[in-house]
């Protein structure tokens, strides 16, 4: 399998090219023609197998694809559990979109929360985040969050063992309901099992 074959814009080919990538992992050669496709994805990935990629790759491919007409709003919400992994992957985002002229936005908290209110301002189409600092947002009117069409739960079994399973079912309420929703985990736990069937809508199950 090679990255060419599964169907990205060329810009998206470029750049994984400019990062020296020969061929697609396993998680991405599967999950790449599924989220492509606007299905569900339940995904049993550890860090390390290129899930980053796997979700980032075809998310960029369909922004790259349909632009939309009328203000501009935040399409793609991705939720990570820590600052840390919020900052690696709005990094891994803007790295692959280093060739597509979209604006994306890392938000956690324990940091000024002006700077990320003029950056929302400005527009942003991807918006990496962890739950606490997007709902502060939320409550203070300061984020739009009704044009998401793509929602993403990165390390999900981490998020609920940090008891963000409140936070999620908030942020849920905050994004339009026809959406297409992405979901990783490393585990496949009960809690997971079930929280997927909340969010998930006839997912495809892919696992590396
Ligand atoms: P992740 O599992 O998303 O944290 O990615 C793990 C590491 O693999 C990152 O440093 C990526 O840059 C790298 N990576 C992702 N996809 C590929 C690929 N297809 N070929 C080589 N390295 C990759």
């Amino acid at each position: 399998m090679k990255f060419s074959e599964l169907g990205l814009a060329p810009e998206i080919l470029r750049a994984i090219a400019d990062q020296g990538y020969e061929t697609p992992t396993p998680i991405q050669a599967q999950a790449i023609p599924v989220v492509l496709s606007g299905r569900d994805l339940m995904a049993c990935a550890q860090t390390g197998t290129g899930k980053t990629a796997g979700f980032s790759l075809p998310i960029l491919n369909r922004l790259a694809t349909s632009r939309r007409a009328g203000p501009r709003k935040i399409r793609v919400l991705i939720l990570t559990p820590t600052r840390e992994l919020a900052a690696q992957v709005e990094e891994s985002v803007s790295t692959y979109g280093a060739h597509l002229p979209f604006t994306s936005l890392v938000m956690f908290g324990g940091v000024g929360i002006n700077p990320q209110i003029a950056a929302l301002k400005k527009g942003v189409d991807i918006l990496v985040a962890t739950p606490g600092r997007l709902l502060d947002h939320a409550q203070q009117g300061t984020i739009d969050l009704s044009g998401v069409e793509v929602f993403v739960l990165d390390e999900a079994d981490r998020m609920l063992d940090m008891g963000f399973i409140h936070d999620i079912k908030r942020v849920i309420k905050l994004v339009p309901k026809q959406r297409q929703n992405l979901m990783f985990s490393a585990t496949f736990s009960d809690e997971i099992r079930a929280l997927a069937s909340g969010l998930l809508n006839d997912p495809a199950y892919v696992e590396s």
